[in-house]
């Protein structure tokens, strides 16, 4: 058997939306078993190269590899091993938590017993009655994960998991992930909650104007002696004074 260091890669990724490059040769490796953390400011490209991997969007030209599979064909069945929330989650507000990812559920060919596995492992098995309308912010964040998390994926690929959530649903959806993580779920993240992205990544790769300007893991990011705000403050050219 091969072991496959990474579990998605990208050669020389471009995108191009009416002459405009949203990515422009973005090369990353995103290694087995990591939770790798994409940063960039507004409209860097992070959301774009991540709807490119999951085939949301089609690529102007480049490679992308995932579980060391780069055609076609094989690379659907590959992005079916990936759990996804791209932006925000969406839902029937008028159903109950129970009845919206059994609905997911169905869709993976799963049942009664996959969709309550998923809500408990978020922590949602006492609110599965509840309507989605009724839902705050973090709970929605929580059933999406569920929802992604229905397929059983190797890889989990998470766009702003955190963005506008209380401190609390920050570090609850974090222990999630860490233990997601443990039970061996790559994690491919963005955020711009840089502290919190320093809590759990073990890999960064810095996007500017649709480009990877660098790539770096979380321990050559301890012995640069910055903390990654710092880092990614100096990459863009931003103020680093407190
Ligand atoms: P944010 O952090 O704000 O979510 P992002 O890094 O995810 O930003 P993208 O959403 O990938 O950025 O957008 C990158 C650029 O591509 C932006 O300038 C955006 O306007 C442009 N773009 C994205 N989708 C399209 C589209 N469908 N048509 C045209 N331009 C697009």
């Amino acid at each position: 058997m091969i072991f496959l260091e990474y579990i998605v890669e990208t050669k020389d990724l471009k995108k191009n939306y009416k002459g405009f490059m949203a990515n422009d040769g973005v090369s990353i490796q995103v290694p087995k078993g990591s939770i790798f953390g994409l940063i960039g400011r507004n409209g860097a490209g992070k959301t774009t190269l991540m709807k490119l991997i999951l085939g949301f969007s089609n690529k102007t030209s480049g490679e992308i590899i995932i579980n060391g599979k780069s055609e076609e064909k094989e690379l659907w069945q590959e992005r079916g091993r990936i759990g996804s929330i791209i932006e925000v989650p969406a839902f029937y507000d008028e159903m109950s938590c129970y009845a919206n990812t059994m609905y997911q559920a169905k869709l993976h060919g799963k049942g009664k017993n996959e969709v309550n596995e998923v809500l408990k492992k978020v922590d949602l098995l006492k609110f599965k009655h509840r309507k989605v309308k009724a839902f705050s912010l973090g709970m929605r964040q929580k059933l999406g994960i569920a929802c992604a998390l229905l397929g059983n994926p190797d890889l989990l690929l998470l766009d702003e998991p955190t963005n506008g959530l209380d401190p609390v649903a920050i570090s609850e959806i974090r222990h999630l992930l860490e233990d997601l993580n443990r039970q061996g779920v790559s994690i491919f993240i963005s955020s711009h909650i840089l502290g919190e992205m320093e809590k759990i990544a073990t890999d960064y790769a810095f996007m500017i104007d649709g480009k990877i300007v660098k790539s770096l893991s979380s321990k050559e990011l301890k012995e640069s002696g910055k903390d990654l705000e710092t880092y990614f403050l100096e990459l863009v050219g931003g103020n680093t004074n407190e």
